[in-house]
């Protein structure tokens, strides 16, 4: 792309709350019900009914917005925003406008080159989730119908809207990669991309360089509802080449909704944008505004458990290199997988390389989770002492690990039905090593002259004999005194 330009983008993230509840009414909020089995009066927007407010609701969205940094309002309230789609039986969505829940935080982000940087947020609000379309066909243009689902219909959301701070595509999915994992250690929501409990809208347009005007007046296109930070950031990759060439072109970039399309990656047309004035917003009359106490705020920041960066610090103060660090914080099941592990042995160095490698790469192959693989804490654990007592080797574990996830046996049980056994015996290797010697005079010769790859060929053949059980450590070094003790007077 020319460097005639800089790229803005601001994100807009949806996140449903995880609470048992609707916003508004005692429907079930949980995904995956028969259609229209989670509704009432209330959701269906029947007319009569009144709205009251989910406690614990708000309860998960100050603890988010503390966690990101955000000033809660002692007063906040809802509004009514009207739009008229079949989604959404009321004809007008429960959220909040001028005065939202929270405001002026901050993500930071690592770029790989260079140091952290702080993303602004604008704001955080509170509002109820429309229900779901489903259009019989693959896409809305060549769609022969569309039934509606009301179960998501009122299920609560918070709306996190960062300011207009990120600069690249790659910035857009760190912030987003960094807000997930945030989120995650709060268990506010279930965060799922491809199930809607977490969805992103991208705003993005080019300054060119030296503009001075205000952002607001770049003409900006907004790409809805993409369902993964990947395809976010593909989105956005797309959308700022398109507009650099129209711009290089002379065109004027039109402000619309885009839609992002995963097979070809690239985004098209829905919709000129709406401006704020179209939905007419007005005070939700059947609610009274939100008032929250310091004591209540404060009481909910005191209860916060350890982020994502004090998680990072944590682990490199321990000896975790911090590339290592930043895989198991990113993923709060592999960190509380590692914090079980490390609590009951004491080398967090080797827990980590263990999780890191050959764990990882068995819970991926069979699509499992740390939360939920085969071969927990405590069996990962029972196999890491079995090396450190000296019963097998670590080749040997990386088989026996392979063996307790596939039977979910445990490792000491592998160990004994496999006849595995490390040989550790000094005088029955010796006898071993001296044996190979006698066959292999040449390659002797051929050690003492310099060639250190001679040795690694007779620790080969001592392993074999030994059938893989002798401790490579030893027989290096058994090695090394007899063919010095008996071969090197010869020369
Ligand atoms: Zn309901």
């Amino acid at each position: 792309m020319s460097r005639d330009y800089e790229v803005i983008v601001g994100l807009e993230v949806h996140v449903e709350l995880k609470t048992a509840t609707k916003l508004f009414c005692g429907c079930e909020a949980a995904f995956g019900a028969d259609p229209n089995s989670h509704t009432c009066p209330v959701c269906l927007g029947m007319p009569g009914v009144l709205p009251v407010l989910n406690r614990e609701a708000i309860h998960l969205a100050v603890r988010s917005a503390l966690a990101l940094n955000c000033e809660v309002r002692p007063f906040s309230k809802f509004d009514r925003k009207q739009y008229f789609y079949p989604d959404l039986p009321k004809a007008y969505q429960i959220s909040q406008f001028d005065e939202p829940l929270a405001e002026y935080g901050w993500v930071t982000i690592r770029p790989a080159s260079g140091e952290g940087r702080r993303i602004g947020i604008r704001r955080i609000h509170v509002e109820e989730d429309a229900g779901k379309l489903n259009h019989l066909g693959q896409r809305l243009g060549d769609a022969t119908g569309s039934l509606v689902d009301l179960n998501r219909a009122g299920v609560p959301l918070i709306e996190i809207v960062s300011e207009p701070d990120l600069r690249s595509a790659e910035e857009a999915r760190l912030y987003l990669t960094e807000l997930r994992a945030i989120l995650s250690y709060l268990d506010v929501s279930d965060l799922r991309m491809e199930e809607g409990s977490m969805r992103c809208d991208a705003n993005v347009s080019l300054r060119p360089v030296g503009y001075e005007g205000a952002l607001e007046d770049l003409s900006r296109v907004e790409i809805k509802n993409v369902n993964s930070i990947r395809n976010v950031q593909r989105g956005i990759e797309y959308e700022v080449e398109r507009q650099a060439e129209m711009l290089l072109r002379g065109e004027r970039i039109v402000k619309e909704t885009r839609g992002f399309d995963d097979a070809t990656g690239r985004t098209y047309s829905q919709r000129s944008k709406e401006e704020a004035n179209d939905y007419r917003y007005f005070p939700e009359p059947d609610l009274p505004p939100l008032v929250l106490s310091a004591e209540w705020i404060e009481s909910v920041r005191q209860a916060l458990p350890a982020l994502p960066d004090a998680i990072r610090e944590a682990l490199v103060s321990r000896g975790i290199p911090p590339k290592d660090a930043e895989v198991l914080v990113l993923d709060r099941e592999a960190y509380q997988y590692w914090l079980q592990a490390t609590e009951r042995f004491e080398d967090d160095r080797l827990v980590t390389n263990w999780m890191l490698s050959d764990v990882a790469r068995l819970i991926n192959a069979r699509g499992e989770s740390y939360a939920k693989a085969a071969v927990g804490p405590d069996g990962l654990v029972e196999l890491l002492e079995l090396i450190g007592s000296g019963k097998i080797s670590g080749r040997m574990a990386k088989e026996v690990l392979e063996a307790m996830f596939e039977t979910g046996k445990r490792a000491e049980e592998v160990v004994k039905e496999k006849g595995m056994s490390q040989i550790t015996d000094e005088g029955a290797i010796r006898s071993i090593v001296e044996e190979v010697l006698k066959q292999h005079p040449a390659v002797i010769q051929d050690y003492l002259s310099g060639k250190e790859k001679a040795l690694a060929f007779l620790v080969g053949q001592v392993m074999k004999q030994t059938r893989g059980q002798a401790k490579p450590d030893l027989v290096n070094q058994l090695l090394k005194d007899v063919i010095h003790h008996d071969y090197n007077t010869a020369q």
